[in-house]
């Protein structure tokens, strides 16, 4: 039943042309602008490896991250064609990120609310990102009402760059949550700019939550139970770091006992780019632990 439902979904989806360029934390480069109905009146945006959320109300509706000026012109023209009486009211920008959050003056002619942490809005401003600075910033979480459907989001601490938040739709079981959660891949590369011990807590607190979908800013939507494999994944190799170190063994052998452990597990080897970046994985997370817990000369 499920099952034909989602493909019936599929069937809405609307693909345009963009140029295509190179994306730095993806293993997904595909050259599209794309909207695609995921649960009802919850549509999924894409450019390219990026991916954002449309909330669609009785009468308005909500954008969950912008990417571009050039995208945000595509998604404009789109929404307006597929909702003509639906104006943007609020624009809510998932992180600090330029490469997430550029172009939201774009929707500047709806008249939104523009919302978002407190530290994202501070790091757009000093570092002038190219887009419609917030109006409405929270601190811990925010609840808003679109037509009668509640909308909440939650900051959970520091897990990737400044107010990184999740959004939550309680009555639809949805969650989005960008750059610190995945589900069917590993994550890219050495995972710098990552907070590792953030974004497993900021993964136990979304855990608590009663959603069966999860849209990710950089990998296909999943279940609570993928969003849990790759958790583990990362707390497998944090864990084995703290582990090795403390056993006294030098950082190559520590590496190599993760990745011999890592590779004997298949819910871990059948995560997509595991053959190509888990190795990248497990050395990095290894300097961020050994830098902050001062272990590196
Ligand atoms: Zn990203």
């Amino acid at each position: 039943m499920r099952v034909l439902f989602l493909s019936l979904l599929t069937l809405m989806v609307f693909v345009g042309v963009r140029p295509s360029y190179a994306d730095d934390h993806s293993g997904d480069t595909k050259p599209t602008y794309a909207i695609e109905e995921i649960k009802p009146g919850i549509l999924r945006t894409q450019q390219g490896p990026y991916h954002g959320i449309v909330i669609v109300g009785e009468t308005g509706l909500l954008i969950f991250d912008t990417f571009s000026e050039e995208f945000s012109k595509w998604l404009d023209a789109e929404l307006k064609s597929k909702f003509p009486d639906k104006p943007v009211k609020y624009v809510v920008y998932s992180h600090n990120h330029p490469d997430h959050v550029s172009g939201g003056q774009v929707f500047a002619h709806h008249n939104p609310l523009y919302i978002s942490h407190e530290l994202a809005k501070e790091s757009m401003e000093r570092m002038k990102v190219p887009t419609h600075y917030p109006t409405v910033t929270f601190d811990d979480s925010l609840q808003i009402d679109l037509d009668g459907k509640t909308i909440e989001f939650n900051y959970w601490g520091q897990n990737d760059g400044w107010g990184s938040i999740s959004m939550y739709v309680a009555e639809q079981k949805f969650i989005a949550a960008i750059d610190w959660a995945l589900t069917d891949r590993v994550p890219y590369m050495e995972i710098r700019r990552y907070n590792v011990d953030g974004i497993i807590r900021s993964l136990y607190e979304i855990d608590n939550m009663d959603w069966d979908l999860i849209s990710p800013g950089h990998a296909s939507t999943g279940t609570k139970a993928q969003v849990r494999n790759f958790r583990s994944y990362v707390e497998t190799i944090r864990d084995g770091v703290i582990t090795g170190i403390n056993s006294g063994h030098e950082e190559e052998k520590v590496i190599q006992d993760i990745l011999t452990d890592l590779k004997t597990k298949p819910n871990f080897t059948s995560l997509k780019m595991f053959d190509k970046w888990s190795e990248q994985n497990v050395r990095g997370i290894y300097r961020q632990i050994a830098e902050v817990e001062g272990i590196l000369e």
